[in-house]
């Protein structure tokens, strides 16, 4: 299996070789880039599996950079790496797109830690690729839903992720806890009503002629299920 790409962005040389190394020993492939500006287009182009990103940086800070990376592939984990460690400091990067925060100095140990973890978590979201459910195909990576047809539909971003979360977990309750973590940052503050909301969707969109319920199932007070039987 080939070993994961992860992109570092760093501007101080000496910092960013010693993770490097450590990432590298870890067995990962790394690259850097030391300006915000040329790690989003590293990003485009080489479409790494993870980022580490300073938010003091030349040319684009590390916010801008990670909102800009969110929008070509929101699905990638980036992790905030920086000197910024007040709780409002957090709070924006968090707000930003970014999927964890990491204060310097730091423990060497805790960064590989919860690279490791965002990679897994990454990872078993994206286990299935492309899906087929009624008369529709799913790609997970292109986020295109298209009809027998070659009709696409076009679904917002995060209501394609909690498709594919239900999905992967076909068969199995998945809370409305785990879903909140999973699709929004902690410090943003979804109203219940947004997840029934694309589970209506969902029906609407894979079931219009049935009944009953045959795909996307509401476990009152518990949280949704996906069974393709
Ligand atoms: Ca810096």
């Amino acid at each position: 299996m080939a070993s994961k790409l992860i992109l570092l962005v760093e501007d101080e040389n000496n910092l960013a070789s010693v993770i490097k190394l450590n990432l590298e020993l870890d067995g990962y492939s790394v690259i850097i880039a030391d300006n915000g500006q040329k790690s989003v287009d590293v990003f485009r182009n080489l479409k790494p599996d993870l980022v580490i990103l300073d938010i003091m940086l030349p040319e684009l800070n590390g916010i801008e950079a990670c909102k800009q990376m969110k929008k070509i592939n929101s699905e990638t984990p980036i992790l905030f790496l920086s000197a910024k460690s007040s709780g409002a400091d957090k709070i924006e990067g968090l707000k930003s797109g970014g999927d964890d925060y990491l204060t310097k100095p730091f423990n060497l140990e805790e960064l590989l830690l919860r690279v490791q973890i965002l990679l897994k978590r990454y990872q078993s979201n994206s286990k299935e690729d492309k899906y087929i459910l009624s008369n529709f195909s799913i790609d997970f990576n292109t986020f295109e839903i298209t009809d027998k047809t070659g009709k696409k539909i076009d679904m917002p971003n995060r209501e394609m992720k909690l498709l594919k979360l239900l999905i992967s977990k076909e068969g199995q309750v998945v809370s409305r806890t785990e879903i909140m973590q999973q699709l929004w940052n902690p410090s943003e503050n979804p109203s219940a009503r947004t997840i029934d909301n694309y589970i209506l969707n969902f029906r609407k969109i894979f079931e219009p002629e049935s009944s009953e319920t045959k795909y996307f199932h509401s476990i009152r007070g518990v949280g949704y299920k996906f069974t393709k039987n």
